[in-house]
């Protein structure tokens, strides 16, 4: 297994380069998968990476757990991505976007099946597994669509059309239209490049963060009436009762825990959304953001989830109200601890003053 780790690269390594040419270059059937509840970064760089390899001369196969929401199907490409079913047993290379760890490409990826085809994973989640033969991983990248505009030029695929609508739909869904802590020079380079590409920036803004259905609003009155706020930390629950009253199908009404940290008299937000699985079994989805300075990616990990200091999640069995308050507490917990390691004196805060 390769592991590859990269502080901040603004370019495809040459190593990294080097390793993804003899993954790719021999490879007549290519498998390419992203996350279950595909959003705008796991679609923009399935259907990215299906241009970049188009423009190698591939045909790759682009494949979700999940069906991808309708309000995706302006970027170009997206009408061919493909479910489970459409997924075949024999592949030269599997290519795996935007997922931390191997469960997150759902049933897709089968490990009886795909277990020996070589899996190159490109990510930028801070929690990942390593769970590829070849892992790309770049935390400092705010998007795996930024990864791609440096793979894009290392392939010397032109970053316009189709490609550019792709990779920057999925930088502006990451990073809530370049405004997350993570948004620096090089994210807003990418971003200008990509609109130079001729990608057209409002318009990806107005399909895809500002956009809402009205269900999807009703769905947050009922919820934000109820939210709790303890210690900084406030979350709410959402039943499936809540989401029938509200009309709203899977999918509507997202982004609540965004909103919710907005709070002043909060540092972390979280939803639990009550669904059923693919299994028949009960589940809790759980969303968390921090603002800047605290991190829920830990929180997020311990309970077998994953994702990034300020955004991650993590799936969870039980009564919607158990787990709540069990995560909520946990969350709590986290916040005080990651203030008391801050007040304890450290080299660096002796040196600075
Ligand atoms: P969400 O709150 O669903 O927008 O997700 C925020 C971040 O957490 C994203 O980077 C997700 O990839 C990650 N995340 C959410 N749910 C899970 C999960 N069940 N397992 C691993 N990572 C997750
Ligand atoms: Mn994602
Ligand atoms: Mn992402």
């Amino acid at each position: 297994m390769t592991e590859i780790r990269t502080a901040g690269a603004l370019f495809l390594p040459p190593e990294i380069e080097s390793a993804i040419r003899s993954a790719i270059n021999p490879a007549e059937r290519i498998l390419c998968v992203s996350h279950v509840s595909p959003d705008g970064d796991a679609i923009g760089s399935l259907l990215g990476m299906g241009w970049i390899l188009r423009h190698l001369g591939k045909k790759p196969t682009l494949a979700l757990a999940d069906k991808p929401s309708a309000d995706f199907n302006f970027i170009p490409g997206f009408d061919q991505i493909v479910a489970p079913s459409a997924v075949a047993d024999s592949y030269d290379l599997i290519i795996c976007l935007d997922a931390s760890s191997q469960d997150r490409m759902g049933n897709v990826y089968r490990p009886e099946v795909h277990g020996q085809t070589p899996l190159l994973v490109i990510d930028h989640h801070i929690t990942n597994t390593n769970f590829g033969t070849l892992n790309w991983v770049e935390p400092g990248c705010a998007a795996v669509c930024q990864m791609l505009v440096y793979l894009a030029d290392a392939m010397g695929a032109p970053l316009n059309g189709s490609l550019a609508v792709a990779l920057l739909t999925g930088l502006i869904t990451d990073t809530l239209g370049l405004r997350t802590s993570n948004t620096d020079a090089h994210v807003l380079q990418a971003a200008m490049r990509l609109t130079d590409g001729g990608a057209i920036l409002h318009e990806i803004v107005a399909r895809t963060i500002l956009s809402r259905s009205f269900a999807g609003m009703r769905l947050w009155g009922l919820i934000l009436s109820e939210a709790k706020l303890q210690d900084r930390v406030i979350w709410a629950t959402i039943s499936r009762d809540q989401r029938k009253a509200a009309g709203a199908q899977d999918g509507e009404g997202e982004g609540l825990a965004g909103f919710l940290v907005s709070a002043k008299e909060a540092d972390i937000g979280a939803t639990f959304t009550e669904r059923v699985n693919k299994a028949g079994e009960a589940v809790v989805e759980c969303s968390f953001r921090a603002k800047p300075g605290f991190d829920v990616s830990q929180v997020a990990l311990s309970f077998g989830g994953g994702g990034h200091p300020p955004a991650a999640g993590c799936t969870l069995t039980g009564p919607l109200a158990e787990v709540a308050a069990q995560v909520s507490a946990a969350l709590q917990e986290a916040r005080r601890s990651q203030l008391a390691a801050r007040k304890e004196p450290t080299m660096n805060s002796v040196v600075h003053g």
